[in-house]
C-alpha cells in the first residue's frame, strides 16, 4: 500500500495530538469558524490521561472538554500517525497501512510526553513496567485484581497510578519516591496558594488508603527468573526486598519532540521553544502541552486554548486573558520540576551487563568511554532499533549528559511497503 491520494486532506488548522492540549486547541480553533483537523495515533481521543473516557469521563475537567469537543465542528483523524514532513505546509501520515498527505495553513503540535525509564539490574524482566504503562494496560483490561504491585520512581504520576491500580483491585506493596522527604514537604507547603492541588493530593492519598508512601527510596534491582518475583529497594543506607507480581516504575516524563524537531522548531532544555502565543520558531507552527515542557494537565489545557486562538484567529490578543492562568500553571510546573529532580545515585544503578538499549541489547558497559550519542550509535548501535532511541535516548541523556542530535524520518516505524515512499516524499533525507 502506498500513498493513497484519495485520503489526502487539507485544513485551515491541523492539530497533532488528541490529549488535553490538542482537544482544547481543537475546540478553540473550531470556535473561530476554521476548518480544523485533529490527528491522533490512537483509536480514541483523550491522550495519556483521558484515553477511552469519552463515554464515561473520570473527572469534571474531562467531562467539560469532551462535551465541548462533542459540540465542535472538526474532522477527527484517529489511528493516524504523523511520520514525516513532505514539504512546509504538508505532513505525511500513516493510517490503516496507507500513507496520506495532510496539508495545513496553521499547525498545532500537541504531541505530549512519555515516561522516563532508567536502567537498573533486572529492569527488562517481564512484569517490570512503566508506571503509566501499567495504568494504561489496567485501563484497557489487563486483569490486575489480586496482583501485588510495587510502585516506584518519581513524580506525582506515581500517586495517580497507585490510586488507579488500587481501584482495579491490585494489592499495593508500597509507593517509593526517590525525591527526599525534605523537598516534598517544601513543595507541599508551597501549595497553600493552590487549594485545588491540595484537595487533589488529599483525594489521591485517601484513595490509596493505608498503603505506605516512602520518600527518599528507589529501586536498585528487579529480581526474578522467567518473570519478576521481587524488587530490591534502598534509601541509600540499607537495601531491602519486597515480593511482588508487578513493578510499576517511571522516573518522570520527557516531552515527545521528534515532530517539532523534524519541522525545524528550536528545542530548549525543557521542550519546544514557544513565544507568548505558543508559536514555535517556525512560522504558523504552534506547540502546546507537554511538548513545550512537562507541566501537568492545567498547563496543557491553557496552552492548548492559547495556541487554538492564535493559530485560528490571527488575533492572538483574544487569548490574552488566559496568559495569567498559563503563567501560574508554569510556575507550578517549575516547582514540581525542582521538587522531583532526579538524584545523582540513579546514574549509577546499572551494572556493566545491565541492558540500556533494549531494542539493540546494548549493555551499560559497552557505553562506558563513549563520548556522545552519535559515538554511541556508531560504535554500539545504541538507539538504532525500532524505537529509535525513544527510551534509551532520554536515559543516556540523564546518565551521560548526551544530546540526542538530529531526528530523521520516519519518526515512527512504518510498514516496509511505505518506507520508500516516506523517503521519496520527505523533505529531509535518510541517513
Ligand atoms: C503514560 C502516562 C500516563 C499518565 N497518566 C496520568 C494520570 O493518570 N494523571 C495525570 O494527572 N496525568 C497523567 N499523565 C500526565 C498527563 O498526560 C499530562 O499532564 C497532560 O495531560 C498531557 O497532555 P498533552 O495533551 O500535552 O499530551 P498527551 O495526553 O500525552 O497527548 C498527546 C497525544 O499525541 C499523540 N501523538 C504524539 N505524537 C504523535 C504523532 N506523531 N502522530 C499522531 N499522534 C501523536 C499521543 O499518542 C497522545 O495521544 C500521564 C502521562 C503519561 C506519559
Amino acid at each position: 500500500m502506498f500513498l493513497d491520494v484519495s485520503k489526502n486532506r487539507s485544513f485551515d488548522v491541523l492539530v497533532i495530538g488528541g490529549g488535553p492540549a490538542g482537544m482544547a486547541a481543537t475546540v478553540t480553533a473550531s470556535g473561530e469558524g476554521r476548518k480544523v483537523g485533529l490527528v491522533d495515533d490512537n483509536p480514541d481521543l483523550g491522550g495519556q490521561i483521558w484515553r477511552g473516557e469519552r463515554k464515561k469521563p473520570s473527572s469534571a475537567e474531562a467531562r467539560v472538554v469532551f462535551e465541548e469537543l462533542q459540540k465542535s465542528t472538526f474532522e477527527a483523524l484517529p489511528g493516524t500517525r504523523i511520520v514525516g514532513l513532505v514539504r512546509p505546509g504538508t505532513l505525511l501520515a500513516e493510517a490503516s497501512g496507507s500513507l496520506v498527505e495532510l496539508s495545513y495553513q496553521s499547525l498545532i503540535l500537541a504531541t505530549g510526553a512519555r515516561e522516563l525509564f532508567l536502567p537498573f539490574p533486572g529492569w527488562t524482566l517481564p512484569n517490570v513496567m512503566g508506571a503509566g504503562g501499567l495504568q494504561a494496560l489496567a485501563k484497557s483490561g489487563l486483569p490486575i485484581a489480586g496482583k501485588s504491585v510495587v510502585v516506584a520512581g518519581s513524580g506525582p504520576l506515581l500517586l495517580a497510578v497507585a490510586a488507579h491500580l488500587k481501584k482495579k483491585g491490585a494489592i499495593l506493596r508500597g509507593i517509593f519516591e526517590q525525591a527526599p522527604l525534605s523537598k516534598l514537604v517544601k513543595f507541599g507547603l508551597g501549595l497553600w496558594t493552590e487549594p485545588s492541588k491540595i484537595s487533589q493530593a488529599i483525594d489521591l492519598r485517601w484513595q490509596i488508603g493505608a498503603v505506605r508512601y516512602r520518600a527518599g527510596a528507589w529501586p536498585v534491582e528487579a529480581v526474578g527468573g522467567e518473570v519478576l518475583r521481587s524488587v530490591k529497594l534502598t534509601d541509600g543506607k540499607k537495601v531491602w526486598s519486597v515480593d511482588c507480581d508487578y513493578l510499576a516504575c517511571g522516573f518522570g516524563l520527557v516531552p515527545n519532540l521528534e515532530l517539532p524537531a523534524i519541522l525545524g522548531c528550536s528545542i530548549g532544555p525543557g521542550g519546544t521553544i514557544v513565544d507568548e502565543w505558543q508559536q514555535t520558531t517556525v512560522e504558523n507552527v504552534y506547540c502546546a502541552g507537554e511538548a513545550t515542557g512537562v507541566g501537568g494537565l492545567d498547563l496543557s489545557l491553557f496552552e492548548g486554548k492559547i495556541a487554538g486562538h492564535a493559530a485560528a484567529s490571527g488575533r492572538p490578543d483574544k487569548a490574552r486573558f488566559l496568559l495569567n492562568y498559563r503563567d501560574k500553571a508554569r510556575r507550578f510546573a517549575r516547582a514540581l520540576d525542582e521538587s522531583f529532580a532526579l538524584r545523582d545515585e540513579l546514574r549509577h544503578l546499572a551494572k556493566a551487563d545491565t541492558i540500556v538499549c533494549r531494542c539493540e541489547d546494548v549493555p551499560a558497559g559497552a557505553l562506558a568511554g563513549r563520548t556522545s550519542w552519535v559515538d554511541a550509535k556508531l560504535q554500539t548501535r545504541c538507539g538504532m532499533g525500532p524505537c529509535q532511541g525513544r527510551i534509551c535516548g532520554a536515559a543516556t541523556s540523564f546518565l551521560h549528559g548526551w544530546e540526542r542530535g538530529s531526528v530523521r524520518p520516519p519518526i515512527f516505524p512504518v510498514g516496509v511497503e511505505n518506507l520508500a515512499e516516506v523517503y521519496s516524499n520527505s523533505a529531509s533525507s535518510p541517513v
